[in-house]
């Protein structure tokens, strides 16, 4: 299967990443791949037999000496022959021989063709070629390990396995439909019912196994706000376990938005620190004020950190510490986690740190929310927070093999399982219950078949493919 139906032409990348190391490749693939490879090493070369070679440019003068690896297709990598040239990581040597095999015909890969090329000659479905890219841009153990599990065909097997079952219970409804004398009910009665009935939950079991995976890909984003000096900056740098953040005695100094990327026991966690939140005439803090609320608006929770030190016990309740422009954003986003952490606990006497709140309070104007004590600077209190964060992140890591999903996946299965549903829904209700129930399948089959990319546009291809790395 070949995009367009043109002859493929010859692909060439350098596939490891930019920089001096130890080695450096370049990766051929195509029909001319041989030829190319084996014009730059002035020798022909034994499928999959490691030789040791001088690498020559086109003019025959010795750019370079390394491993060259044949592998004829179709099995390789793309199912195309493939050629590899192993060198030394010299950025110069690495773009010299890259020149060399493009005057000798190849050009240069666009990002993610290589795995384009193995999707299209059937050497991977979608789902694996996805997550090539997941493995290489794993930020956790659990999350490479996910990976790998989709790459192995974990995840594809479990909707081929979907997709032959619903095919099943589609060719028994047809079928059942062709035979009109039947009686229409004898659908209902049937196995039918419980089959489908039994697919729409093991659905929502995979769907809830991709949703905690899409929160292990794609982490939360939380917002760090508070007014300055209430320990911000100290906090994320104490999440992060190293100084990131300028943290400094000077009230309103945090003026951008600092990203931080932590992983807590597996989970990446995108934290935002925002400006100090004050109502403040100071024009340049007050577009901090305001980036903090537009950051609230996408993040998936919203930590409000005070001065504990500072703040009298009795008074700390949402309406009591949040800036008027916050508290009206919470009240209009009653689903935002909030979470009120009083800082500096170090700094009280103990009797006065409040004990950790298992569930959400209630402030008089109705905001859920919860509170925690801790210190940035003892780390008393930090595993309370974190456990909570990752509850917001609906995240437990129990163990189980998640999958690694994208919204594309989850979309599918959403999909998928409502037209499972609507067929059930058709079969008990009579009435030309075989048509529409068939009809409900196919769209079915139709979704899950997105994930795989056995039914799949072009559009989607170049998007999947376009987020690689060259010369993977
Ligand atoms: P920001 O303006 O909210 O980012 O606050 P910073 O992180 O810059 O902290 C302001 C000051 O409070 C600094 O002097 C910190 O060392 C201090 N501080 C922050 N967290 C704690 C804490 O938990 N305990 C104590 N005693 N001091 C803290």
């Amino acid at each position: 299967m070949e995009s367009g139906g043109e002859a493929p032409d010859t692909i060439a990348a350098i596939a490891t990443p930019p920089g001096q190391g130890g080695i450096g490749i370049i990766r051929l693939s195509g029909p001319s791949a041989r030829k190319i490879g084996e014009t730059i090493i002035t020798r022909s070369l034994a499928p999959r037999v490691a030789t040791l070679t001088r690498f020559h440019d086109v003019g025959g003068s010795q750019l370079d000496e390394g491993i060259a690896l044949f592998f004829p297709q179709p099995n390789s990598f793309t199912g195309e022959d493939v050629f590899e040239l192993q060198g030394h990581g010299g950025p110069v040597v690495l773009d010299l021989l890259l020149a060399s095999v493009c005057k000798l015909g190849a050009r240069i890969a666009r990002p993610g063709e290589f795995s384009e090329r193995a999707y299209l000659n059937d050497k991977l479905d979608l789902v694996q070629a996805e997550a090539i890219a997941d493995l290489i841009s794993a930020s956790s153990e659990q999350a490479a390990r996910s990976a790998l599990a989709s790459l192995s065909g974990d995840f594809s097997a479990t909707i081929n396995n979907f997709l032959a079952e619903l095919t099943r219970v589609r060719v028994y409804i047809e079928a059942a439909i062709d035979f009109p004398e039947e009686d229409v009910d004898f659908l209902a009665e049937s196995e039918v019912v419980s089959e489908l009935t039994t697919l729409s939950t093991s659905l929502a079991n995979v769907r809830s196994r991709a949703a905690q995976g899409r929160v292990l890909r794609d982490g939360i984003s939380v917002v760090l706000a508070g007014k300055p000096n209430a320990g911000k900056s100290s906090l994320l740098n104490a999440l992060a376990g190293e100084e990131r953040a300028i943290v400094t005695h000077v009230a309103g100094t945090t003026r951008d938005i600092v990203r931080e990327h932590v992983i807590i026991d597996g989970l990446p966690l995108h934290l935002l620190d925002t400006a100090g939140m004050r109502e403040t005439e100071d024009f340049v803090e007050r577009i901090g004020v305001e980036r903090a609320q537009a950051a609230s608006v996408e993040a998936d929770a919203l930590l409000w950190i005070y001065d504990a030190a500072e703040q009298p016990a009795a008074a700390s309740t949402p309406e009591d510490l949040l800036p008027p422009i916050l508290l009206q954003h919470v009240l209009a986003h009653p689903a935002l986690p909030l979470l009120i952490v009083a800082n500096k606990a170090d700094l009280l006497a103990s009797h006065l740190i409040e004990v950790r709140q298992a569930q959400p309070l209630q402030s008089p104007s109705g905001i859920r929310y919860h509170r925690l004590a801790v210190s940035a600077v003892s780390g008393t209190g930090l595993p309370d927070l974190k456990a909570r964060l990752k509850a917001v992140a609906g995240f437990q890591n129990t163990g189980e093999q998640l999958i690694l999903a994208r919204r594309r996946h989850i979309d599918a299965l959403e999909r998928c399982q409502q037209h499972v549903d609507a067929a059930l829904n058709a079969l008990q209700s009579g009435q030309l219950a075989g048509e529409l129930a068939a009809e409900d399948l196919r769209y079915a089959q139709r979704a899950l078949s997105e994930i795989t990319g056995a039914f799949s546009s072009d559009d989607l291809l170049g998007e999947i493919f376009s987020s690689f790395c060259i010369g993977k």
